[in-house]
């Protein structure tokens, strides 16, 4: 069994972090596998080496221990790009440069009709519609989609037109309606979660994926592109969020909630193992 926990430098990990850290620790530990950590750092804007390092004390802190090297996104961006280049010479890219206002301004067109999917909006497809290329055309350097109609269409689904992978039985029409064309580059990052996600943990091995329950709709996506790619589907597993008193998700801002900010006050690892309901070490 190999297990990670993946979280990304821009800000300080809270009580949640900690939550799925422990859990992908833990049940690595109890099954004599491994634990391994993955800063995903491609999001350069936001990503920074002040809060890596923090991870780093968190998690030592926490009494979790992990292999090293530890596997760092921006030092694999090109490896990345090489996938895409795979799926754009098998023509299930196509680029887009529709700003979100100019998705809102389409989607909010009588005849098409709004809905929401993992990553927001659904794409109401206007550059794949429009944007018709010769064959063998080089990859450019704009944000890039999956196709998904003929993503849907190149994977193997049975005669219930399901794919059967992941904690989904996902329907072609689902992943066409539901999640639509996703963006698998992003002009200012080159790559985007989904596809940099799907490549490391083939990468690393991973096993089991443990994650938080909003990561459940994405999941679905990171199976279709792991068919795709013809890589291994780890066993998924989506635990709940930790929350507030109030019953609100935590976020990387809700720094009354950062492990430091417990560490300071001189609350134990013991203790937020308690607070979090989960075994002792
Ligand atoms: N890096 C992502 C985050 O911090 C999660 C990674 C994953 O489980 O895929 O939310």
């Amino acid at each position: 069994m190999i297990t990670r926990f993946a979280p990304s430098p821009t800000g300080p990990l809270h009580l949640g972090h900690a939550y799925s850290a422990i859990l992908a620790h833990d049940m690595a530990k109890k099954a004599g596998g491994q634990f391994l950590l993955r800063i995903e750092d491609i999001d350069q804007s936001r990503s920074r080496r002040q809060w890596e390092d923090q991870i780093y004390r968190d998690l030592d802190w926490l009494g979790l221990d992990w292999e090293r090297p530890v596997m760092r996104q921006s030092e694999r961006l090109q490896l990345y790009r090489n996938a895409l280049e795979t799926l754009w010479e098998r023509d299930l890219l196509f680029a887009c440069n529709c700003t979100r206002r100019d998705i809102e301004a389409a989607v909010s067109a009588p005849q098409e009709g709004a809905s929401y999917g993992p990553d927001g909006l659904i794409y109401p497809g206007t550059c794949r519609i429009s944007g018709a290329r010769s064959p063998g055309a080089p990859m450019p350097d704009t944000a890039l989609r999956l196709n998904m109609e003929r993503a849907a269409t190149d994977c193997h689904f049975d005669e219930l037109g399901a794919l059967h992978a992941g904690p989904h039985e996902v329907t072609r029409t689902a992943l066409i309606e539901s999640v639509g064309d996703v963006v698998l580059a992003r002009r200012d990052m080159g790559c985007s979660y989904h596809l940099a996600v799907v490549l490391d943990d083939a990468e690393q091995g991973i096993t089991h994926v443990t994650r938080g329950a909003d990561l459940f709709e994405a999941t679905q996506i990171h199976v279709l592109l792991q068919k795709l790619l013809q890589l291994p589907t780890p066993t998924y597993w989506h635990h709940d969020l930790i929350r507030d008193s109030e019953g609100k998700r935590l976020a990387k801002r809700d720094d009354a909630r950062a492990l430091s900010t417990y560490r300071d006050a001189g609350v134990s690892p013991a203790d937020i193992r308690r607070m979090l309901d989960v075994p002792l070490a």
